[in-house]
């Protein structure tokens, strides 16, 4: 389901609520509070505030409690044409004192064994960011899918940095608050993606503040 105005030419946010179902992701060995109901429930408070600004339209990868794969999650966002995907996470360590948001978004070395992946799963006939594949050959397909990963990522780290700036005020930050990893769920080619892991499940103040 597509929130906002009922407008195809207004931005596609898609906002993903990490875990689900039979996976609670990160759980307060205090309070019991579960990463994957954290989630659901930033997701949610994330989409009313885009929804209510009326600029954007919004659609969730889950709405309710259900375990969903990660190629899923992308794979639904791809398939609206999102023009930007969320996915929203919560962190956790083992050290209970610590706290703060990070952005992530996907490093480099993973991106070429996906682009790879995905040329040959996609079996050329896919269109990805308006080039239509079918046809071409492997090769090609392979560089045409590196080079839109490629901007890809430097559109997420662009909006990686956006977001720290816009949710300073309102978000405490770790200081090196944008990281890079090869996180299945960032890994769509032609998506800018970026994961958000709000403050630590295991930081008492910090989930009582996310819940
Ligand atoms: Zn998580």
């Amino acid at each position: 389901r597509i929130y906002g105005p009922n407008d195809p030419t207004r931005p596609l946010v898609v906002i993903d609520a990490g875990h689900g179902g039979h996976d609670p992701g990160a759980i307060n060995a205090d309070t019991g509070q579960r990463e994957k109901d954290l989630t659901l429930g930033i997701a949610k408070a994330i989409r009313d505030k885009l929804v209510a600004g009326g600029r954007v339209r919004v659609a969730l990868t889950r709405e309710d409690d259900r375990f969903l794969v990660l190629q899923e999650r992308y794979g639904i966002a791809r398939k609206m044409n999102a023009d930007l995907f969320i996915s929203i996470h919560a962190d956790s360590a083992e050290d209970s004192d610590a706290t703060g948001a990070t952005i992530y978004t996907l490093s480099e070395t993973a991106s070429d064994r996906e682009a790879a992946r995905l040329a040959a799963r996609e079996n050329r006939a896919d269109i990805i960011n308006g080039v239509n594949l079918d046809g071409q050959s492997n090769d090609i397909s392979s560089i045409l899918i590196d080079l839109t990963q490629r901007e890809t990522m430097a559109l997420s780290a662009n909006f990686a940095q956006l977001l720290q700036r816009e949710a300073a005020p309102f978000v405490h930050f770790r200081a090196s608050y944008h990281r890079f990893a090869s996180l299945v769920v960032l890994k769509a080619p032609d998506m800018p993606s970026v994961l958000f892991a709000s403050w630590y499940v295991s930081n008492r103040s910090d989930v009582t503040r996310l819940a």
